[in-house]
């Protein structure tokens, strides 16, 4: 049976085209965007309704200390790199961390890319001038291209098309590795295994070794579920660009409400959060659990009119909060905030992002970020929610499966110099592989203190 959809609640999917949007690209041709948008409209849903239906309770559970997200994935997808290996690598990458926050939380972690639709990226400025040639920035590209060109800089509605089709072979690979064997507890342990025997990351071989008695314990008893061989993977980004969210919006035939279906998760970031903008409108009115960035400029009273458009009922799991204050704010400004939420009583999924706030520029000129801040904001996250008695909810990184040298710090000891090494990304600075799983043991230890 299906429910027929209200048409109040179908026209409210277009108030968004009223309001000023953030963020949004100056399409040069009306008639090729509108092509691609209709074009959009009927191709399949990249999700499913139900789907984002489960991930909802499990982030309510994240909320209430149940569970632990993790998300993790690129500041800025590409269309060049949305290869088996690497996304392959960056699955493996989040695995890897799942297992190790399993065993150090002793929680279910909720595993989530930020891929298969992280193609929209905010900028601070509109535009970038080079010797003096200025040309629209770069957007992402499901809206224009990185080089510094005339033509590849102009906005082509063409690329919501290729962002479309690369999410859904992202995302069949996605669903191929998370329930083919490849994700198997067994597999991702060896991966650990392989990780902690180098003598680089001798800190965490007590926790390895733990990790390892808890799994051959199973074992041996006989443990052999389903859910040790397969995962649930979530798939989310920045619903940034609203030309491609409405028309991958659909009516579930279920309920007759609106999903979309870009997207189990979508979160609005930093710049695009303002209380009368289209980004707040558009996604109050689907059913996707939805995230909000929130720096350190954010108030608790922001953080009220924030739960009243997003989330009015206060429905468990609907709305997470992504905290993004620096390493040297969170210990100050995230309690107000928190106090206020909780004083408020409608629940919210607390996420910390240690990545946002702690930007910096090397000396040779790279945007980077050091390790130790973005462990320090992590541990800040963890002290200010452990002295409220609130639920620190999970993590969300920029990170890749590949050895890359973009971010400063670890145990690779990665310095201003090394950042030339390997430094690949369009955007932001990510974790590299051996990075991130550092952190999710530093987590662990950060678990036990
Ligand atoms: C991002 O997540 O890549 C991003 C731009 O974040 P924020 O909105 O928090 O600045
Ligand atoms: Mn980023």
């Amino acid at each position: 049976m299906s429910v027929e959809p209200d048409a109040t609640v179908v026209a409210g999917l277009d108030a968004w085209r009223d309001l000023p949007a953030g963020q949004q690209p100056a399409w040069p041709d009306q008639a090729a965007l509108t092509r691609a948008t209709e074009r959009l409209a009927a191709l399949p849903p990249l999700v499913f309704a139900g789907e984002a239906d489960a991930l909802r309770a499990q982030l309510a559970a994240a909320g209430r200390g149940e569970a632990f997200l993790l998300q993790g994935g690129d500041c800025a997808e590409t269309f060049a790199e949305a290869t088996a290996d690497n996304i392959r690598n960056k699955i493996k990458t989040i695995l890897q961390m799942a297992v190790v926050l399993t065993y150090g939380a002793s929680l279910p972690v909720v595993k989530m890319g930020r891929m298969a639709g992280q193609y929209a990226k905010p900028r601070s400025s509109g535009t970038e001038t080079r010797d003096g040639v200025t040309l629209p920035a770069f957007r992402g590209d499901i809206i224009n291209g990185f080089d510094f060109t005339e033509e590849a800089r102009t906005p082509d509605p063409q690329r919501l098309l290729e962002a479309y089709h690369t999410s859904a072979s992202t995302l069949n690979l996605i669903r191929a590795f998370t329930t083919g064997g490849f994700a198997s507890l067994l597999r991702v342990h060896e991966w650990n295994r392989g990780f902690t025997t180098n003598p680089a990351y001798k800190r965490y071989e007590e926790i390895a070794a733990e990790i390892d008695r808890a799994i051959r314990f199973m074992a041996a008893c006989g443990a052999d579920f389903d859910a040790l061989r397969t995962v649930d993977f979530y798939s989310s980004h920045e619903g940034l660009l609203l030309d491609y969210e409405r028309p991958l919006t659909r009516i579930d035939s279920r309920t007759g409400l609106p999903y979309d279906c870009s997207a189990h998760f979508v979160w609005i970031g930093e710049r695009t959060r303002e209380l009368g903008g289209a980004h707040i409108d558009y996604f109050s009115r689907v059913q996707n659990p939805i995230g909000v960035k929130l720096g350190p400029t954010s108030t608790g009273d922001d953080a009220i009119a924030l739960i009243d458009k997003l989330n009015p009922t206060g429905e468990p799991g609907r709305l997470t909060f992504v905290t993004r204050m620096g390493a040297g704010k969170i210990r100050d400004h995230l309690p107000q905030l928190v106090e206020k939420v909780t004083a408020d009583g409608r629940p919210v999924t607390w996420v910390c992002d240690p990545m946002h706030g702690n930007g910096i520029t090397s000396a040779n000129g790279y945007k980077t970020r050091r390790f130790s801040d973005v462990m320090d904001e992590v541990a800040g996250f963890f002290e200010v929610h452990r002295s409220l008695g609130t639920v620190p909810g999970g993590l969300h990184i920029e990170l890749t499966g590949d050895d890359v040298t973009e971010v400063l710090g670890g145990s690779e000891q990665i310095d201003d110099e090394r950042l030339a090494e390997r430094y690949e990304t369009l955007v932001d600075p990510r974790l590299n592989h051996q990075q991130s799983l550092e952190l999710a043991f530093q987590v662990v230890e950060l678990l036990r203190a």
